[in-house]
């Protein structure tokens, strides 16, 4: 079921990059270019997680696996998009080597708990900064403000154009989600069908189980690039969700320090790269203005 998933994620990405292929052997010149340069004499007060990190040589990062663009797990196993891109130029001013880092699936669900136990550093994965999520985490960032939208079948027989149009259909989203909290709390007489990840959703979208898709814009524009003859985006963003990193509860130094690193790469110019190469291959825009740091 696994692989099945992944195999038609990787395939929905391949199509995207079908469509540029003529570019493809520039584009993966340009991406080597703008790999985040391992810094290499680091140095961190002692006890603190960076110098804990920086002397093991190794971080665990958690992200997606299944949202093109943003965190997809490729054909070769290796994970890819605008999330995982993140997390390297983070790891990067940590002295840690790309091949150091251990990524590992986090799904909407898991990731407070993840944190908490220890399983990962970081989490990196489509995360919305929200007062809930603060009482069991602590954020850097944000680093991209994403909205709810709505994925419909193409030609959108249902006619749905914003979330009011969902009274009374079978719309999917995941469980641990702020867009699944969204329609329980303002739109309830919509029927939600949740599963853990997102692309359970496209198939059940696909076989005509439910009749639309909710979840954050960018999540929902991998998919339909995916499927562009079989979806399609409604267009009509109805939240904000600023995403954040998601690290240890109480860690203000590693939060700092995170905070300092993206704001870095805001300027640098290593963020927008990071867009360009992954999620802009996908919206065909490039990267925006980077979002203002919220040091709470
Ligand atoms: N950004 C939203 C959230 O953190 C939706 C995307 C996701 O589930 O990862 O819940």
């Amino acid at each position: 079921m696994r692989l099945t998933r992944y195999a038609a994620a990787a395939a929905a990405f391949g199509v995207v990059l079908a469509g540029c292929s003529s570019e493809a052997g520039q584009q993966a010149a340009q991406e080597s270019e703008n790999a985040p340069e391992v810094v290499e004499d680091v140095d961190f007060e002692a006890g603190t997680t960076m110098a804990d990190l920086a002397e093991a040589g190794t971080i665990t990062i958690g992200t997606k696996y299944d949202q093109p663009g943003f965190g997809l797990l490729n054909p070769s196993g290796v994970p890819e998009g605008f999330d995982v891109e993140i997390g390297k130029i983070i790891a990067a001013q940590l002295g840690i080597e790309e091949d150091q880092i251990e990524f590992v699936e986090t799904v909407s669900a898991n990731r407070e708990s993840f944190i908490q136990n220890g399983q990962v550093d970081l989490v990196v994965a489509t995360y919305t900064i929200n007062d809930a999520r603060k009482q069991l985490v602590d954020f850097a960032g944000p680093y991209y403000v994403a909205g709810q939208d709505i994925m419909v079948a193409a030609g959108n027989p249902e006619g749905i154009e914003g979330p009011d149009d969902l009274a009374g259909k079978n719309v999917c989203s995941v469980e641990g989600s702020t867009p699944a909290q969204n329609i329980r709390d303002n739109y309830p007489e919509a029927t939600l069908t949740l599963f853990d990840v997102y692309s359970k959703c496209a198939d059940a979208l696909t076989n005509g189980q439910v009749d639309a898709v909710t979840t954050d814009n960018v999540i929902l524009t991998g998919l339909v690039a995916g499927n562009p003859d079989g979806f399609e985006l409604v267009g009509n963003p109805f939240t904000e969700e600023p995403y954040g990193i998601g690290l240890t509860l109480g860690d203000t130094e590693f939060r700092d320090f995170v905070n300092d690193v993206l704001e870095q790469s805001f300027e640098d110019g290593s963020w927008a790269a990071a867009w360009d190469s992954t999620a802009g291959q996908i919206t065909g825009e490039p990267a925006p203005e980077p979002p203002t740091i919220d040091r709470y």
